[in-house]
């Protein structure tokens, strides 16, 4: 497979600097599929280009899996090795070009900073689902684009286009940007059946689209198709990307059709069943549920699947209990609780604050603030604040939630959030939710932490200590409690604390 990038930015043969490759050089680079070697075509002050040349091994790429990797068989040596070309040069291109991906350049700073005028060429590159696919993938982000389909066989045109489509990219766009483009979507237009998924994927995935993935009309297409048409994993990534803040209000939509939408093209059959099925243990944070589930629940029977609906009704069920009339919910999101509060009607003062005024804009269509019946409207008080300021709007509510909030503050900024709510607003309940560290083995596909913006996660007798030591700092009493399955070596998946504040304080 070939790969050649080019750019007219005067001098042009500082792309060398930038790809990190010295333009006077052959270079190869031995790959675990074979062999990708970089040369210059041209390397003028005009125009320069580079090109990368991946020339897949099947033997190496065979002897490269361990025995332990599901495709271990005969196949693998016996396929039409093409097949998963735009995979593999992807990978390539991250390996030789990774500090370019990274917009690093020590000469010369300032031009990996900049949209340069590029033009990327791929001669014959496995496209499923033709030239507009190419076009729907790489247009909203600012190509201009060129796909022509190969034909079959250019002796038998009645035979029709081959799935091989000759691509050509141009734009001004900065090198690293166009890189991790390339590295997202040539396996998504690929479409090559996964047999394997690495469990780090979903991170790679998010890190490489962080900027322009999350705002791209067709992410869901290239999320389920780069994750090998996994829901379970494809459902996370877009989560996070959405969580991220990624640009765009809309990317913060519930993310995944149920049905595929007249757009994408349909799942093959068979995928779609496996992929149901196949539904390893949801990382936390994942499960997302249709917009209105909260304000609908009141007397839905049946209980939650969802860890985040299961930490909404043990929070409910507890401020129910402690006998709550009026509940702040700090770091409320996209409103989810906020909704459930205000559809019981023992709740009369609800309220909803949040640092993202994203989070915030979200919440109030969701929570169709504009439509909102009067009364219901009145209970309810929706504002943007920094819980590590005091704020005097705080005060006076029964009860506080943090529901997985604090693992989003930096430690050092802990001590202020304590101020703030325990010191300064001081509600006779704080209910605070957070992630349990030692429970992450129990999800299959996750690399680290549960979510890229925790600054940290907590085992059992870290929460406890710091419950204790803000409950005793501040005159509360704090009794711990699991949310989730209770795993008899790890714990739950969730820990809640709810704090009362003494009598006499
Ligand atoms: N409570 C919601 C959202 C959890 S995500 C739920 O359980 O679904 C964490 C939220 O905390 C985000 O919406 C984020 O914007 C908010 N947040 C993080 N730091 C904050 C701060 N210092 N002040 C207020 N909100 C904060």
């Amino acid at each position: 497979m070939l790969l050649t990038i080019s750019t007219t930015a005067r001098p042009a043969s500082d792309l060398g600097f930038l790809l990190h490759k010295h333009p006077d050089r052959v270079q190869e680079f031995g790959q675990s599929s074979g062999k990708a070697t970089v040369f210059y075509p041209e390397a003028g002050e005009e125009r320069c280009t580079a090109a990368l040349l991946l020339e897949v091994d099947p033997v190496t790429l065979a002897r490269s899996r361990g025995k332990g990797s599901p495709d271990f068989s005969l196949s693998q040596y016996v396929n039409d090795r093409p097949y998963a070309a735009s995979s593999l040069l992807a990978v390539a291109l991250a390996d030789v070009f990774r500090t370019a991906r990274a917009g690093r350049c020590a000469a010369r700073p300032e031009l990996a900073a900049t949209a340069l005028p590029l033009e990327i060429r791929l001669p014959a590159l496995p496209c499923r689902g033709g030239p507009d696919l190419a076009r729907r993938l790489f247009e909203p982000l600012g190509w201009e684009v060129s796909a022509e389909a190969v034909p079959l066989d250019e002796g038998f045109p009645e035979w029709g286009d081959s799935r091989y489509v000759t691509l050509t990219l141009t734009g001004t766009v900065r090198l690293a940007d166009a890189l991790n483009h390339l590295y997202v979507l040539l396996p998504v237009l690929d479409d090559a059946k996964h047999y394997w998924i690495a469990p780090d994927e979903v991170d790679k995935l998010v890190r490489a689209g962080e900027g322009w993935l999350g705002a791209h009309p067709e992410r869901t297409l290239i999320t389920r198709r780069y994750l090998g048409r996994r829901w379970t994993l494809a459902r996370a990534a877009l989560t996070r990307l959405a969580e991220l803040g990624d640009e765009t209000e809309e990317a913060l939509e519930p993310a995944i059709p149920e049905e595929p939408s007249p757009t994408t093209p349909a799942a093959e059959p068979e995928d779609a069943a496996t992929e149901l099925e196949d539904s390893p243990a949801e990382p936390d944070d994942a499960a997302t549920e249709p917009a209105d589930a909260a304000t609908e629940r009141e007397d839905a029977p049946a209980a939650p699947r969802s860890l985040s609906g299961k930490r909404r009704e043990a929070v409910l069920r507890t401020l129910e209990e402690l006998g709550a009339t009026s509940v702040i919910d700090l770091g409320c999101g996209q409103g989810e609780l906020v909704g459930a509060l205000l559809a019981r009607p023992r709740f009369a003062r609800v309220g909803g604050m949040d640092v993202s005024p994203m989070a915030l804009t979200i919440a109030a269509r969701k929570l169709k603030l504009e439509r909102m019946p009067a009364a219901k409207r009145e209970r309810l008080t929706l504002f943007q604040g920094a819980l590590t300021y005091t704020d005097k709007r705080l005060t006076g509510y029964d009860g506080a939630v943090l529901m997985e909030v604090i693992e989003h503050v930096d430690p050092p900024r802990l001590a202020a959030l304590e101020r703030v709510v325990f010191g300064h607003a001081r509600p006779r309940h704080v209910l605070v939710t957070t992630p349990n560290i030692e429970y992450n083995v129990r999800y299959e596909f996750l690399t680290g932490l549960r979510h890229p913006d925790h600054r940290f996660e907590w085992t059992r007798a870290e929460f406890a200590a710091w419950a204790s030591e803000v409950a005793a700092r501040h005159g509360y009493t704090v009794a711990l409690s699991p949310v989730g399955e209770d795993d008899p070596e790890v714990g739950p998946p969730t820990q809640m604390g709810v704090f009362t504040r003494d009598q006499r304080s």
